[in-house]
Protein backbone atom coordinates (compact mmCIF):
# COMPACT_ATOMS: atom_id res chain seq x y z
CA UNK A 1 0.00 0.00 0.00
CA UNK A 2 1.14 3.91 -0.20
CA UNK A 3 2.18 6.50 2.23
CA UNK A 4 -1.57 8.45 1.81
CA UNK A 5 0.88 11.72 2.73
CA UNK A 6 1.81 11.55 -1.82
CA UNK A 7 1.06 14.91 -3.21
CA UNK A 8 -2.02 14.99 -4.79
CA UNK A 9 -1.49 17.55 -7.35
CA UNK A 10 -4.03 16.80 -10.03
CA UNK A 11 -7.61 16.83 -10.09
CA UNK A 12 -7.74 13.83 -12.37
CA UNK A 13 -10.68 12.06 -10.12
CA UNK A 14 -12.61 14.97 -9.62
CA UNK A 15 -15.05 14.33 -13.02
CA UNK A 16 -15.48 10.97 -12.09
CA UNK A 17 -16.73 11.61 -8.48
CA UNK A 18 -19.26 13.91 -10.11
CA UNK A 19 -20.66 11.56 -12.45
CA UNK A 20 -24.33 10.30 -11.56
CA UNK A 21 -22.89 6.79 -12.99
CA UNK A 22 -20.45 6.33 -10.65
CA UNK A 23 -20.13 3.43 -8.25
CA UNK A 24 -18.37 4.11 -4.87
CA UNK A 25 -15.00 1.87 -5.59
CA UNK A 26 -15.33 1.02 -8.84
CA UNK A 27 -13.91 1.98 -12.38
CA UNK A 28 -15.22 0.57 -15.38
CA UNK A 29 -11.85 1.75 -17.35
CA UNK A 30 -8.48 3.46 -16.25
CA UNK A 31 -6.17 3.84 -19.33
CA UNK A 32 -2.21 4.75 -18.61
CA UNK A 33 0.00 6.37 -21.25
CA UNK A 34 3.25 4.13 -20.29
CA UNK A 35 5.21 5.18 -23.52
CA UNK A 36 4.73 8.41 -25.02
CA UNK A 37 6.99 7.23 -27.88
CA UNK A 38 7.19 4.62 -30.47
CA UNK A 39 9.96 2.39 -32.24
CA UNK A 40 7.88 2.33 -35.33
CA UNK A 41 7.44 4.78 -38.22
CA UNK A 42 4.14 3.69 -39.59
CA UNK A 43 2.99 5.36 -42.79
CA UNK A 44 -0.81 6.48 -41.28
CA UNK A 45 0.26 7.15 -37.89
CA UNK A 46 -2.11 9.34 -36.39
CA UNK A 47 -0.09 9.69 -33.18
CA UNK A 48 2.78 11.25 -34.75
CA UNK A 49 4.40 8.48 -33.93
CA UNK A 50 3.25 7.86 -30.70
CA UNK A 51 4.32 11.12 -29.44
CA UNK A 52 0.95 12.94 -30.25
CA UNK A 53 3.30 15.91 -30.66
CA UNK A 54 4.86 15.89 -27.29
CA UNK A 55 7.94 15.31 -26.44
CA UNK A 56 8.75 11.46 -26.31
CA UNK A 57 9.14 10.27 -22.94
CA UNK A 58 8.26 7.29 -20.94
CA UNK A 59 6.41 7.06 -17.62
CA UNK A 60 8.07 6.30 -14.28
CA UNK A 61 8.16 4.35 -11.50
CA UNK A 62 7.48 7.39 -9.65
CA UNK A 63 4.57 8.29 -11.54
CA UNK A 64 3.09 5.62 -11.47
CA UNK A 65 3.13 4.72 -7.61
CA UNK A 66 1.53 8.19 -7.50
CA UNK A 67 -1.68 6.59 -10.02
CA UNK A 68 -1.40 3.70 -8.21
CA UNK A 69 -1.36 6.35 -4.03
CA UNK A 70 -4.38 8.35 -6.08
CA UNK A 71 -6.78 5.38 -6.48
CA UNK A 72 -6.16 4.38 -3.42
CA UNK A 73 -6.73 7.64 -2.02
CA UNK A 74 -9.84 7.60 -3.70
CA UNK A 75 -10.79 4.08 -2.26
CA UNK A 76 -10.71 2.52 -5.61
CA UNK A 77 -10.64 -1.25 -4.92
CA UNK A 78 -11.82 -2.44 -8.39
CA UNK A 79 -11.61 -1.51 -12.26
CA UNK A 80 -13.03 -3.68 -15.31
CA UNK A 81 -10.72 -2.71 -17.76
CA UNK A 82 -6.34 -1.42 -16.99
CA UNK A 83 -5.93 -0.48 -20.63
CA UNK A 84 -2.03 -0.10 -20.96
CA UNK A 85 -1.65 2.26 -23.36
CA UNK A 86 1.02 3.95 -25.75
CA UNK A 87 2.70 4.97 -28.12
CA UNK A 88 4.08 1.57 -28.50
CA UNK A 89 3.50 0.89 -24.50
CA UNK A 90 6.19 -2.11 -24.71
CA UNK A 91 8.91 0.79 -25.43
CA UNK A 92 8.25 0.79 -21.68
CA UNK A 93 8.32 -3.43 -20.89
CA UNK A 94 10.08 -2.79 -17.63
CA UNK A 95 7.07 -1.13 -16.49
CA UNK A 96 4.88 -4.23 -17.52
CA UNK A 97 5.41 -6.16 -14.18
CA UNK A 98 5.42 -3.54 -12.02
CA UNK A 99 2.33 -2.37 -13.25
CA UNK A 100 0.63 -5.93 -13.02
CA UNK A 101 2.84 -6.55 -9.34
CA UNK A 102 1.15 -3.02 -8.18
CA UNK A 103 -2.65 -3.83 -9.09
CA UNK A 104 -2.77 -7.12 -7.80
CA UNK A 105 -1.29 -5.89 -4.38
CA UNK A 106 -3.60 -2.65 -4.45
CA UNK A 107 -6.92 -3.82 -5.58
CA UNK A 108 -8.61 -6.09 -8.50
CA UNK A 109 -8.52 -5.78 -12.33
CA UNK A 110 -10.81 -7.65 -14.22
CA UNK A 111 -8.62 -7.28 -17.26
CA UNK A 112 -5.34 -5.70 -18.56
CA UNK A 113 -5.71 -4.65 -21.86
CA UNK A 114 -2.53 -3.97 -24.09
CA UNK A 115 -2.66 -3.23 -28.09
CA UNK A 116 0.90 -3.54 -29.48
CA UNK A 117 2.61 -3.58 -32.56
CA UNK A 118 4.41 -6.76 -31.55
CA UNK A 119 7.97 -5.91 -32.17
CA UNK A 120 9.50 -5.51 -28.61
CA UNK A 121 7.65 -8.77 -27.07
CA UNK A 122 9.83 -10.45 -24.77
CA UNK A 123 9.95 -13.47 -22.30
CA UNK A 124 9.13 -11.18 -19.35
CA UNK A 125 6.13 -9.85 -20.79
CA UNK A 126 5.38 -13.45 -22.16
CA UNK A 127 5.58 -14.63 -18.75
CA UNK A 128 2.85 -11.74 -17.10
CA UNK A 129 0.71 -12.46 -20.24
CA UNK A 130 0.49 -16.15 -19.17
CA UNK A 131 0.18 -15.90 -15.51
CA UNK A 132 -2.09 -13.03 -15.49
CA UNK A 133 -5.65 -11.65 -17.35
CA UNK A 134 -3.97 -9.60 -19.72
CA UNK A 135 -5.64 -9.40 -22.96
CA UNK A 136 -3.55 -8.85 -26.50
CA UNK A 137 -4.06 -7.17 -29.45
CA UNK A 138 -1.25 -7.12 -31.74
CA UNK A 139 -1.37 -4.81 -35.18
CA UNK A 140 -1.23 -6.91 -38.50
CA UNK A 141 -2.12 -5.17 -41.62
CA UNK A 142 -1.81 -7.77 -44.20
CA UNK A 143 0.37 -9.93 -45.70
CA UNK A 144 4.14 -9.33 -45.40
CA UNK A 145 4.56 -6.28 -48.27
CA UNK A 146 2.12 -4.39 -47.50
CA UNK A 147 2.42 -4.54 -43.75
CA UNK A 148 6.45 -4.02 -44.15
CA UNK A 149 5.40 -1.15 -46.56
CA UNK A 150 3.10 0.36 -44.27
CA UNK A 151 5.05 -0.03 -40.81
CA UNK A 152 8.77 -0.66 -41.76
CA UNK A 153 10.86 -3.79 -43.46
CA UNK A 154 10.72 -6.65 -40.85
CA UNK A 155 7.92 -5.77 -38.98
CA UNK A 156 5.47 -8.39 -40.23
CA UNK A 157 7.98 -11.16 -39.24
CA UNK A 158 8.24 -9.81 -35.68
CA UNK A 159 4.87 -8.97 -35.28
CA UNK A 160 3.85 -12.39 -36.30
CA UNK A 161 6.34 -14.03 -34.07
CA UNK A 162 4.44 -12.20 -31.36
CA UNK A 163 1.36 -13.41 -32.21
CA UNK A 164 2.50 -17.22 -32.39
CA UNK A 165 3.86 -16.97 -28.84
CA UNK A 166 0.43 -15.23 -27.40
CA UNK A 167 -1.51 -17.67 -29.46
CA UNK A 168 0.57 -20.54 -28.11
CA UNK A 169 0.57 -19.04 -24.22
CA UNK A 170 -3.25 -18.23 -23.90
CA UNK A 171 -5.01 -18.24 -27.49
CA UNK A 172 -8.25 -16.82 -25.65
CA UNK A 173 -6.82 -13.81 -25.15
CA UNK A 174 -4.61 -12.67 -28.58
CA UNK A 175 -6.43 -10.80 -30.89
CA UNK A 176 -5.29 -8.67 -34.44
CA UNK A 177 -5.95 -5.56 -35.42
CA UNK A 178 -5.86 -4.42 -39.22
CA UNK A 179 -5.79 -1.00 -40.57
CA UNK A 180 -6.99 -0.38 -44.47
CA UNK A 181 -5.29 1.75 -46.57
CA UNK A 182 -5.07 3.00 -50.34
CA UNK A 183 -1.95 1.03 -50.76
CA UNK A 184 -3.73 -2.44 -49.88
CA UNK A 185 -6.33 -0.86 -52.96
CA UNK A 186 -3.41 -0.21 -54.96
CA UNK A 187 -1.61 -3.80 -53.96
CA UNK A 188 -5.04 -5.51 -55.37
CA UNK A 189 -5.78 -6.31 -51.55
CA UNK A 190 -9.71 -5.75 -51.13
CA UNK A 191 -10.83 -6.26 -47.98
CA UNK A 192 -12.11 -9.30 -48.27
CA UNK A 193 -8.78 -10.65 -49.41
CA UNK A 194 -8.00 -8.92 -45.77
CA UNK A 195 -10.64 -10.69 -43.69
CA UNK A 196 -9.47 -14.22 -45.70
CA UNK A 197 -5.99 -13.56 -44.73
CA UNK A 198 -6.56 -12.80 -41.29
CA UNK A 199 -8.70 -15.25 -40.86
CA UNK A 200 -6.12 -17.31 -41.48
CA UNK A 201 -4.58 -16.17 -38.32
CA UNK A 202 -6.80 -17.98 -36.14
CA UNK A 203 -7.43 -15.18 -33.82
CA UNK A 204 -10.47 -12.79 -33.62
CA UNK A 205 -9.44 -9.30 -35.98
CA UNK A 206 -11.16 -6.44 -36.44
CA UNK A 207 -10.01 -4.14 -39.56
CA UNK A 208 -10.31 -0.16 -39.84
CA UNK A 209 -10.16 2.12 -42.49
CA UNK A 210 -7.09 4.56 -41.71
CA UNK A 211 -7.85 7.50 -40.33
CA UNK A 212 -5.77 9.97 -41.46
CA UNK A 213 -5.15 13.86 -40.92
CA UNK A 214 -5.45 15.85 -44.33
CA UNK A 215 -1.55 15.87 -44.97
CA UNK A 216 -1.78 11.86 -45.33
CA UNK A 217 -5.03 11.10 -47.35
CA UNK A 218 -3.00 9.13 -49.58
CA UNK A 219 -3.35 6.82 -47.48
CA UNK A 220 -7.14 7.10 -47.26
CA UNK A 221 -8.68 3.92 -49.18
CA UNK A 222 -11.15 5.20 -52.23
CA UNK A 223 -13.46 2.78 -51.58
CA UNK A 224 -15.82 2.11 -48.73
CA UNK A 225 -17.18 -1.04 -47.75
CA UNK A 226 -19.32 -2.59 -50.22
CA UNK A 227 -23.20 -3.78 -49.21
CA UNK A 228 -21.44 -7.86 -50.15
CA UNK A 229 -18.70 -6.83 -47.59
CA UNK A 230 -21.30 -6.06 -45.47
CA UNK A 231 -23.26 -9.20 -46.19
CA UNK A 232 -19.86 -11.38 -45.99
CA UNK A 233 -18.74 -10.31 -42.46
CA UNK A 234 -21.98 -10.24 -40.94
CA UNK A 235 -22.64 -14.41 -42.20
CA UNK A 236 -18.95 -14.61 -41.34
CA UNK A 237 -19.39 -13.17 -37.83
CA UNK A 238 -23.17 -15.35 -37.04
CA UNK A 239 -21.59 -18.47 -38.29
CA UNK A 240 -18.67 -18.09 -35.91
CA UNK A 241 -21.20 -17.28 -32.80
CA UNK A 242 -23.47 -20.39 -33.96
CA UNK A 243 -20.27 -22.70 -33.75
CA UNK A 244 -19.28 -21.10 -30.51
CA UNK A 245 -16.18 -19.36 -32.01
CA UNK A 246 -14.66 -16.22 -30.29
CA UNK A 247 -14.88 -13.54 -32.88
CA UNK A 248 -14.29 -9.69 -32.76
CA UNK A 249 -17.67 -8.28 -34.34
CA UNK A 250 -16.58 -5.03 -36.98
CA UNK A 251 -17.90 -1.62 -34.69
CA UNK A 252 -20.97 -1.16 -37.81
CA UNK A 253 -22.26 -5.04 -37.49
CA UNK A 254 -22.70 -4.91 -33.42
CA UNK A 255 -25.87 -3.11 -33.17
CA UNK A 256 -27.41 -5.46 -35.72
CA UNK A 257 -25.60 -8.46 -34.02
CA UNK A 258 -26.90 -6.93 -30.31
CA UNK A 259 -30.20 -6.98 -31.05
CA UNK A 260 -30.37 -10.48 -32.22
CA UNK A 261 -28.42 -11.45 -29.18
CA UNK A 262 -30.65 -9.52 -26.94
CA UNK A 263 -33.72 -11.47 -28.55
CA UNK A 264 -32.12 -14.59 -27.06
CA UNK A 265 -31.80 -13.10 -23.55
CA UNK A 266 -28.29 -12.70 -23.84
CA UNK A 267 -25.74 -9.83 -23.76
CA UNK A 268 -23.54 -10.22 -26.98
CA UNK A 269 -20.22 -9.11 -24.70
CA UNK A 270 -20.71 -12.33 -23.16
CA UNK A 271 -20.28 -14.30 -26.11
CA UNK A 272 -17.43 -12.58 -27.70
S1 LIG B 1 3.14 1.28 -34.04
FE1 LIG B 1 1.33 2.55 -33.59
S2 LIG B 1 2.16 4.30 -32.41
FE2 LIG B 1 3.89 3.30 -33.41
S3 LIG B 1 4.20 4.47 -35.28
FE3 LIG B 1 2.91 2.68 -35.76
S4 LIG B 1 0.79 3.42 -35.60
FE4 LIG B 1 2.13 4.92 -34.56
Amino acid sequence: MFASSLPADTEDFEDILENPYYIPGYLSKVTLNVANTCNLHCEYCFADNGTYGRPPSLMSYRALEKVFSNLNERSIERIGIFSIFGGEPLSNRRLFAKIIALAEENLTVERFELVTNGTLLDNDVLDRYREHPVYVTVSIDGPEAIHDRLRGSGTHRKAMSALKKLREAAPQRVSVAATYTRYHEESGISRADLRQYLNSLEVPFEISAAKVPDKLSRLRPKSGISIKELQDSLDQALESLANGRRVSIPYYLRSILDGIVKSDSRSLSAVI
